[in-house]
């Protein structure tokens, strides 16, 4: 079929209409133009060669060849253009709580191409999310942020340190909290079971703090109670989420999902089965993970028996001081150590943890060398060079600890329903380097899965999940968070001795319609803004 110049053209609008979702953006005045990249826009479609147009913090164009007039024009041939990532589980508040502009900028972040991260989880967020939201607001940060309200910044508040059920009054106290954060903002309630206090709290507390969550329109993020054999089990502590989730009538989302330690290497199929029955059996469940092999927590989260925790750190401190209670202790660190592949597996780290916390902290001797090789230096057993390690820290020293088997993180990764994250925090390079990691390991170099994938489930599928308005896909209308990276140099720095080196490879990133990275260099912006979640209409007074 012949067809008349004035057809054709029409053909061709159609065509380009249809591609970029709606004709608006053609003929206009743009900021900023970012002409001839692939673009892969945060769905499952297929990329394609094409424009996007920037017009103050929104996305007023994409598809093929725009029609529009820019202030400024990126020359994007040979790099990827995607929406701007999403990091579902971040320690980045020690950059965005910072007095020092440059440190909330957040770059360790935004020269991954990250431009959302959450917050307050593993049951750390604050119930006081408005006046943590207006002085981001107030002050500027680099990336926007979503925050959880957290089960055990709660229970703190509440009850303290003890290992106890809750009175009444103090259960009522709990749920008044998690409604003043779901009602301020917060996304949903995070726990972090694993960790004392938190891990003192049975799952009937839980389910009743969830309930308040859940009727507000929030999931409940989990860094699970078991992920290895310390106390339930891998498999019970993943129904006890699934659980969670069913009674607490909400939708569950399990961080950092993982198998930790050889005892439970090879039983990612068992969790992903559980998984995918339950969302077959119609639950909402979806997980994070990060591509690392090591975790990253608390010497003492790792080591120490839970009820040597019971009333905080000065009590654990003081337990270590009973040589009848210290030769209990030491005994379960015994088994704790094997659990996570023994002395050579466990290397300290700059960072300072406090219960899943990790905080900056200054370079201590044993700094980035393995709890073995500290033991042989200061000849003593490496159960004595740990304790040591706790007395002089107060009990907040952190650990990189490789105790993940690659099977299973490959596993989990290719899972539809598992989005990125880092659980960044300082002293384990995944706070710089996790998603520049995740492309060159796992999408070039071993093929796990493709750059669409990991593309999607670090953008649209995440803000899918949690209902994020007008994020994570490039499209007409949306937030201009808009990410140009050089796949060839789009590679990590840092590493587990150097964990604190900047990524390379983002050419350019735009947060809210300002570039936090230009050049591949970031600039120092603070255009990120909190994005609070409406609770359900009418659940809040
Ligand atoms: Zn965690």
């Amino acid at each position: 079929m012949r067809l008349g110049m004035k057809s054709r053209l029409a053909v061709a609008l159609l065509m380009s209409s249809a591609l970029a979702g709606a004709a608006s953006g053609q003929g206009q005045q743009a900021d900023v133009l970012i002409t001839g990249g692939t673009i892969y826009d945060g769905s499952t479609a297929k990329p394609f060669t094409g424009d996007v147009a920037i017009a103050g913090d929104k996305i007023i164009y994409v598809g093929p060849k725009a029609a529009v007039t820019a202030k400024r024009t990126i020359d994007a041939h040979g790099m990827i253009v995607s929406p701007g990532l999403i990091d579902a589980h971040t320690h980045s508040d020690h950059f965005l709580d910072s007095p020092d502009k440059a440190q909330r900028s957040n770059a360790a972040w935004t020269m991954q191409g990250v431009s959302t991260v959450f917050l307050g989880i593993d049951g750390n967020g604050t119930p006081d999310l408005k006046a943590k939201f207006a002085k981001y607001s107030a002050q500027g940060i680099g990336t926007n942020v979503v925050s959880y309200v957290g089960f055990g910044a709660i229970r703190q508040a509440v009850i303290g340190d003890a290992a106890r059920a809750p009175r009444p009054e103090e259960l009522a106290k709990e749920q008044a909290r998690v409604v003043k954060g779901m009602c301020e903002g917060a996304i949903g309630l995070s726990a972090g079971l694993f960790y004392a206090p938190q891990n003192f709290a049975k799952t009937d507390e839980v389910v009743a703090l969830a309930k308040e969550a859940g009727k507000r329109g929030g999931i409940y993020d989990t860094h699970q109670r078991d992920e290895t054999t310390y106390s339930i089990g891998l498999i019970n502590s993943t129904k006890e989420v699934l659980q969670i989730g069913r009674e607490g009538g909400l939708p569950v989302h399990f961080s950092h999902i993982k198998a930790l330690g050889h005892d439970v290497w090879g039983k990612s199929g068992d969790v992903i089965k559980l998984i995918n029955d339950a969302r077959a059996a119609g639950q909402n469940v979806t997980a994070n993970n990060y591509p690392w092999l090591a975790s990253h927590t608390g010497l003492d989260a790792a080591l120490v028996p839970r009820w040597a925790s019971d009333g905080g750190d000065a009590a654990m401190l003081k337990r270590f001081d009973d040589p009848a209670l210290m030769k209990k202790i030491k005994g379960e660190m015994a088994q704790n150590l094997d659990r996570r592949g023994g002395a050579q597996t466990i290397l300290l780290t700059s960072g300072e943890s406090d219960s899943g916390k990790a905080n900056a902290a200054p370079d201590k001797p044993w700094t980035g060398k393995y709890l073995s090789a500290i033991a042989k230096e200061w000849k003593v057993d490496p159960l004595d060079a740990a304790i040591r390690i706790l007395r002089e820290t107060g009990g907040k020293a952190s650990v990189v600890s490789f105790n993940i088997s690659e099977p299973d993180l490959e596993n989990f990764m290719k899972q539809p329903w598992t989005v990125t994250s880092s659980d960044g925090g300082p002293g384990h390079p995944r706070e710089y380097a996790t998603f520049q990691t995740k492309y060159a390991i796992y999408v070039k170099q071993k093929h796990v899965i493709d750059t669409g994938f990991f593309i999607r489930n670090s953008s649209g599928l995440t803000a899918d999940i949690f209902k994020l308005d007008r994020r994570g896909y490039l499209r007409n209308g949306y937030f201009a968070d808009v990410l140009v990276f050089d796949p060839a140099r789009y590679v990590p720095k840092a590493d587990y001795i150097h964990p604190a080196i900047l990524s390379q490879g983002v050419q350019e990133l735009f947060v809210n319609g300002v570039a936090a990275v230009d050049n591949g260099k970031p600039t120092g912006a603070v255009a990120g803004r909190p994005l609070p979640h409406t609770p359900t209409a009418g659940t809040c007074r």
